[in-house]
């Protein structure tokens, strides 16, 4: 899950990484309340969890006198389609120089990654880009509970030497918080010291529990239906809703899907054992999504009884078609049922696959 600049910030904070002295307003007039109690000069920061978000006009500078104003005008804006809802207010700083630090999990080498560039700011993809010499790597083993003083050196190169306490720091976050990413893009000098002028920290969601986070707010209203009713549910692009039983045979029907030209609105595994009332649930959910056209149903009967699976397909009662593979037990009366209310039942996922494949075209 990703957590807001401000929330990072109070927790990098927390960990002796220093952040420009601010505060979250919710409306315009909460601003114009605080007015002779801020700087002169002030940088308002739309809190929305978009990259880029200085480009795409999410950090206004401000001042005493147009405060009010900039503030509604930037409540009134939404960033890459996200409405804003909260501007954290920070003292301006007056910056001499941008890094860019970050430790993030290497899935492959099971390692904790970290990188350090003196160029950084708002383009550090394009920096990875055009010149991935400027940025340096480390790897280390997630046993360790400090960075090498080696790595801390090789890394910094010739920036301030005060910005290994800041990794530190970083990387100590990193590891209490279970983060995926732990970012500071940009990494500050000032004439009064660094700071961290932007925060970002994804928490591995399967660390959600153990961080006493109850509410993974990064999921759709329909990913938090699917976690309700325990289904493995993962919305993608295409058009067509796919429910299987089982993550292999689930996934072999995206793949199906793909190899006929055709683009999967989701993935959702029922999981073993699916009773009516499941299936019913299951087919309800992806057919709620409006992208959704046509819904192929592939699975497969063991404990799950195909004439269960048919009778929960015939209650969901929706409205856009649905193509059902069901081999197994209880294969003839599940596909009895199906053909007495109008459904199409195929031999093979192949054939169900090219249908729906069919149907969308
Ligand atoms: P992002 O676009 O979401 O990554 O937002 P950042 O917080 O990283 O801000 C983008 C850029 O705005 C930074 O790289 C800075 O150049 C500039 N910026 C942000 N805060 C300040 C500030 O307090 N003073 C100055 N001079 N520039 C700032
Ligand atoms: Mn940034």
């Amino acid at each position: 899950m990703k957590l807001l600049e401000y929330e990072a910030k109070t927790i990098f904070a927390a960990h002796g990484i220093p952040v420009p002295k601010g505060m979250v307003i919710r409306s315009a007039t909460e601003l114009a309340a605080h007015i002779p109690d801020l700087p002169p000069e002030f940088v308002l920061k739309a809190q929305v969890e978009v990259g880029g978000r200085g480009k795409a006009g999410g950090i206004l500078m401000a001042d005493q006198e147009d405060g009010k104003d900039r503030a509604a005008e930037l409540f009134d804006r939404t960033i890459r389609g996200v409405t804003v809802r909260e501007i954290l207010v920070e003292e301006r700083l007056a910056i001499t120089h941008e890094y860019y630090a970050s430790i993030a999990v290497n899935r492959s080498s099971k390692q904790a990654l970290l990188l350090f560039t003196d160029s950084g700011g708002v383009d550090i993809e394009t920096l990875a880009q055009e010149r991935p010499d400027a940025i340096r790597r480390a790897s280390i083993p997630l046993l360790l509970n400090r960075i090498p003083s080696f790595m801390v050196r090789d890394l910094l190169g010739s920036a301030p030497k005060e910005l290994g306490a800041i990794l530190q720091n970083l990387y100590r976050v990193f590891l209490v918080k279970d983060a995926l990413l732990a970012e500071i893009n940009p990494l500050v000098t000032t004439s009064t010291g660094v700071y961290a002028a932007d925060a970002k920290l994804i928490i591995d969601d399967n660390a959600l529990g153990r961080q006493g986070i109850t509410q993974n707010r990064d999921l759709t209203e329909r990913e938090r239906e699917a976690e309700k009713h325990g289904f493995s549910y993962v919305e993608l692009c295409g058009d067509i809703g796919v429910i299987g039983n089982g993550a292999g045979l689930t996934m072999a029907t995206l793949d199906l899907i793909e190899y006929y030209g055709g683009h999967a609105a989701n993935f959702l595994d029922v999981g073993g054992g699916a009773d009516q009332e499941r299936v019913m649930h299951a087919v309800r959910l992806v057919a709620a999504d409006p992208t959704v056209r046509v819904i192929v149903v592939n699975l497969l009967g063991g404990i799950t009884r195909c004439d269960d699976v048919a009778r929960g397909i015939i209650s969901a009662g929706i409205s856009q078609p649905v193509i059902v593979r069901l081999a197994g037990t209880n294969e003839a009366e599940g596909q009895r049922l199906l053909a007495g209310s109008g459904y199409q039942m195929m031999g093979s996922m192949e054939q169900a696959v090219l249908a729906a494949v069919e149907a969308v075209r």
